[in-house]
């Protein structure tokens, strides 16, 4: 089911599948410079379940997150930050997340981690990687 929000207004959320697999298991890819709405927390979790409820839930996935025109704006995105946190709490998306990918990152991404790894699992603190 897509989006609806992305239906009506295309670009208003960044999180596609790849076309490459890394070890078999599939990777999506968010850039939230690319997003209209990069605001719009409940909107975006709701579209990347979207797309994973599209793919059946994979077993596994890979999170691709490109810092690239990551800004001051997109750091002080506490709200987003939270609903993601939610997201990656839970069963049928959170805990099948093999890892998060950071390409581009930045030192406002940097600081956003910093302020945000306290409440984060150490489980989800160890998948995320700098590429
Ligand atoms: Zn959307």
């Amino acid at each position: 089911m897509p989006c609806a929000i992305c239906v009506l207004h295309p670009g208003a959320h960044s999180f596609v599948q790849l076309e490459a697999k890394v070890d078999h298991i599939p990777v999506y890819y968010t850039c939230p410079a690319q997003a209209s709405e990069y605001w719009d927390g409940t909107g975006i979790v709701s579209h990347m379940r979207n797309v994973l409820a599209d793919h059946g839930f994979p077993p596994q996935w890979i999170w691709k997150f490109d810092a690239q025109g990551f800004t001051v704006l997109h750091a002080l995105e506490f709200g987003v930050a939270m609903d993601l946190l939610a997201l990656f709490r839970s069963e049928d998306v959170g805990q099948r997340l093999h890892s998060v990918i950071i390409v581009n990152g930045n030192g406002y991404l940097r600081a956003m981690l910093t302020l945000l790894q306290p409440l984060m699992s150490s489980a989800l603190w160890d998948k995320i990687h700098f590429e």
